[in-house]
C-alpha cells in the first residue's frame, strides 16, 4: 500500500499578503515546518508587526521585490486587482526556477495580469482554495481552514509538471481535494456558486440597509428568518469582493443575465398564483442541498 506522500518542502517562502488565506497557509507551513524561512510582505506596518507577534514571519517587508528575494515559492494572497502592480515589481528579483502561485477567486485575470512580467525561468501555478469565511486580517486565518475543501489548480498546458506537483502536493498537504481545470472554466463555475450568491447577499442587505429607518429595525431584529445568513456573506472584505467583480466581469454578467430571468419568471408565477410552478422549483432545490451536504461541503 502506497503511504503518505512526502511533505512538500520550499526552503524559503515569500507570502505577499498576509490576511485571512495567507496567515492560514503561514499557520500550515509553520505547524508543519514546510518552510525554513517565511519573508511576508503586506502594505502597512500594523500588519506586517500582527504577522511577526503571530510568529507567521521571519521577515517583512512592504517591498515586493525585496521579499521575493532567493525564494522558491512566492505565493500571490492579496486582492487580485493588487496583482499587477505587485508583478511588475517583484519581476526582476525571482530566482531562476522559482515558483510563483496564488490563491485568488478569480483565475484568468492571474494569467492576464502575471504572466506578461515573469521572466521564462519562473513557473506560474495559479490556484483558489475554496475555502474562507467573512473575516479578514492575519489574527483571522487558522491552520485548518483548507481541510476538506476544494482547492483549483488552473496551470496553462506548457506549465513545469514538477511545479504544479509541488503545489498540488502543498494543497493536498493542508487537507485540502486538489482539481485541475483551465482558468475560463474555473470563473464561470465560481461565477454561479461564489461570485453570484456574494452579489445577491450584497443587494438583499444593501435594499435592507435603504428602508426606512423602522422597518430597517425589525429587519435586524427578526433577521433569523433568513436574513442573518445573507448579512455574514455581506460581511465579507469590500476590497476583495470589488476585485472579484471587477475581474471576472463576464462571467458573473452571463449568470447574473439568467438569474434575472429566472427572477423574473418567479415574480410572474408568484403574481399568477402557479402554485405547482413554485413548488417545483422549491423541490429542485431541495435536492441540489442534499447534494452540497453529501459531497460533505455543508
Ligand atoms: P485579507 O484578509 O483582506 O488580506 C489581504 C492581505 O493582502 C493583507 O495582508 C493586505 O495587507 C495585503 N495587501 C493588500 N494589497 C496589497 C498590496 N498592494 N501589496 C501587498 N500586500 C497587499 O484578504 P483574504 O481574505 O486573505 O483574501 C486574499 C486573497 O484570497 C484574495 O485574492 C481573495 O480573492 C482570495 N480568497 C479569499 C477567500 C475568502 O473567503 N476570504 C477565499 C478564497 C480565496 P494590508 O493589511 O497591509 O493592506
Amino acid at each position: 500500500m502506497a503511504g503518505k506522500p512526502r511533505p512538500p518542502r520550499f526552503p524559503r517562502v515569500a507570502l505577499i499578503g498576509i490576511g485571512l488565506i495567507g496567515s492560514s497557509l503561514a499557520r500550515v507551513l509553520r505547524r508543519d515546518g514546510l518552510a525554513d524561512h517565511i519573508a511576508v510582505c503586506a502594505r502597512s506596518h500594523a500588519t506586517l508587526d500582527k504577522a511577526r507577534e503571530l510568529r507567521l514571519a521571519d521577515s517583512t517587508t512592504t517591498d515586493p521585490r525585496q521579499v521575493v528575494e532567493d525564494a522558491d515559492l512566492v505565493m500571490l494572497s492579496t486582492p487580485v486587482g493588487a496583482y499587477e502592480p505587485i508583478a511588475q515589481a517583484m519581476a526582476p528579483s525571482l530566482k531562476r526556477g522559482c515558483i510563483v502561485s496564488d490563491v485568488g477567486s478569480v483565475k484568468m485575470s492571474v494569467i492576464r495580469d502575471v504572466t506578461p512580467h515573469l521572466p521564462k525561468s519562473v513557473h506560474l501555478v495559479p490556484g483558489h482554495p475554496v475555502a474562507g469565511t467573512e473575516h479578514s486580517g492575519p489574527e483571522a486565518g487558522f491552520a485548518e481552514l483548507f481541510e476538506g475543501r476544494f482547492c483549483i489548480l488552473t496551470p496553462e498546458p506548457e506549465t513545469s509538471e514538477t511545479a504544479v506537483k509541488r503545489i498540488r502536493a502543498l494543497w493536498e498537504h493542508a487537507g485540502m481535494m486538489v482539481e485541475q481545470m483551465d482558468a475560463e472554466h474555473h470563473d464561470k463555475v465560481l461565477a454561479i456558486t461564489s461570485h453570484l450568491p456574494h452579489l445577491i447577499a450584497y443587494t438583499i442587505v444593501g435594499t435592507a440597509t435603504d428602508l426606512e429607518d423602522h422597518l430597517r429595525r425589525e429587519v435586524v431584529r427578526f433577521s433569523a428568518g433568513g436574513f442573518r445568513d445573507f448579512t455574514r456573506i455581506a460581511a465579507s472584505d469590500p476590497v476583495m469582493w470589488r476585485d472579484v467583480f471587477l475581474n471576472n466581469k463576464d462571467a458573473v454578467l452571463e449568470m447574473l443575465g439568467r438569474f434575472t430571468e429566472d427572477l423574473t419568471a418567479l415574480q410572474r408565477a408568484i403574481r399568477w398564483d402557479e402554485a405547482e410552478k413554485l413548488e417545483d422549483l422549491f423541490t429542485r432545490t431541495r435536492e441540489i442541498r442534499r447534494g452540497v451536504i453529501d459531497a460533505n461541503q455543508a
